[in-house]
């Protein structure tokens, strides 16, 4: 049996994407389990710390959301600098969130630490019946830029727990 907790890793991880696309509710589902169906932009804790422990390492995260700047279309640099690990949020039922989602990439990739571990997030996958996105073109974009990829859903818990797994996977693997 591997031995737990061999190895400390602590990482900054940042939310990025457009407003409304689930990002406070994806970190309030992963750290406290709930899920608020009216979600006050405006209540922005804007930082909480959460550990997983994997077999190889516990990494423990600082998890840094943002308190609604992103209404602007953008963030100062300061918000991901340092930032070991991003998810990119966008709404599966909004082609401009998807569209909004892609210029974050673009924006970490010019600004952001090479070695990021940069997972595309495609939110709300309970919403089926108003999607806009198919999966696929979440998935094309991510491969192409090296990203992992998942659907998920903040509301029922759908792959919330995974998307941090695997990020915490690559970052035992890359430390
Ligand atoms: P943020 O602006 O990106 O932080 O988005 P919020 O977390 O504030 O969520 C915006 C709205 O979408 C709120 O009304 C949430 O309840 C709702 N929401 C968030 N995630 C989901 C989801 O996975 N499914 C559904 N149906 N609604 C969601
Ligand atoms: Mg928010």
């Amino acid at each position: 049996m591997a031995r737990t907790g061999n190895r400390n890793i602590q990482a900054k991880l940042v939310l990025l994407g457009d407003m409304g696309t689930g990002k406070t509710s994806l970190v309030l589902r992963f750290v406290k389990g709930q899920f608020f169906d009216y979600q006050e932009s405006t209540i922005g804790a804007a930082f909480f710390t959460q550990i997983l422990s994997l077999n190889e390492a516990t990494v423990k995260f600082d998890i840094w959301d943002t308190a609604g700047q992103e209404r602007y279309h953008s963030l100062a640099p300061m918000y991901y600098r340092g930032a070991a690990a991003a998810v990119i949020v966008y709404d599966i039922t909004s082609m401009d969130s998807f569209g909004r989602a892609k210029k974050w990439v673009e924006e970490l990739q010019r600004q952001g630490n090479p070695n990021m571990v940069m997972v595309l997030v495609g939110n709300k996958a309970d919403l089926e019946a108003t999607r806009k996105v198919v999966t696929e073109e979440g998935e094309q974009y991510a491969k192409e830029n090296g990203m992992f990829f998942m659907e998920s859903s903040a509301k029922t818990a759908q792959n919330v727990n995974e998307i941090f797994y695997e990020i915490a996977k690559r970052l035992a693997k890359a430390s």
